[in-house]
């Protein structure tokens, strides 16, 4: 979708008319965002080229200046890794580390600044096990909670103070599942983002009545 919606924009800045783009639309493929790919399986190697042609660039160029036209070739760039990284070459890619952006957000920068997305609660779950990689046990998180209190207070803005803390307690409880639903949410996105085998470095785990931690 992303790459659709980019290649739009360029587009619609290469030329004046539908009829215009017909004529300017490569029906062999280059491995250019004009490819017209009638063959669905060219749209994946456009994407995985995720590039423009010369003749292309040149229309660009007399209508963008340079700095948007460095901005569309990093906006291709990041998704032609996002790309390569859905695809086959998983299994392949070392692990990289993940970092809590100044928004809060969840990245690993070298897989294209892939954002992990994940609730609010989940996400405090998750920050909190990030600060102690030696583990924690699930019946001494308790011990944590009003830590666990600051960083969602830090993180959302949703719900009133009261909420907050009933959620917060739910997860200390040791006697609720709300924490072991929650492990098993984040490791959800984790594999849903990276795949299983690569996931296991990312998500919080650990055998029943030890402690949890993230990666194994
Ligand atoms: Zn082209």
């Amino acid at each position: 979708m992303a790459y659709h919606i980019l290649a739009l924009m360029v587009q619609h800045y290469m030329v004046k008319s539908e009829h215009e783009l017909a004529q300017i639309l490569h029906r062999e493929p280059v491995g250019c965002v004009n490819d017209f790919c009638q063959n669905k399986r060219e749209v994946i190697l456009k994407m995985r080229t995720a590039d423009i042609c010369p003749n292309c660039m040149e229309r660009l160029v007399k209508k963008l200046n340079p700095p948007e036209t460095n901005h569309v070739f990093e906006l291709l760039e990041s998704l032609r890794i996002k790309m390569l990284f859905a695809q086959n070459m998983r299994q392949h890619i070392e692990p990289s580390p993940l970092v809590v952006t100044s928004e809060n957000t969840l990245v690993i920068p070298a897989y294209g600044n892939l954002e992990i997305r994940m609730t609010p609660l989940e996400k405090t779950l998750y920050l909190l096990y990030m600060r102690y990689p030696e583990g924690i046990h699930l019946t001494s998180l308790v011990e944590y909670k009003t830590e666990l209190q600051d960083v969602y207070a830090s993180i959302s803005s949703l719900g009133s103070l009261e909420e907050m803390r009933q959620s917060i307690d739910d997860m200390c409880n040791a006697l609720n599942n709300s924490t072991s639903e929650k492990m098993a949410k984040i490791k959800g996105h984790f594999e849903k983002a990276l795949g299983k085998e690569l996931a296991k470095h990312y998500y919080i785990q650990g055998k029943r009545g030890e402690r949890k931690r993230i990666g194994f």
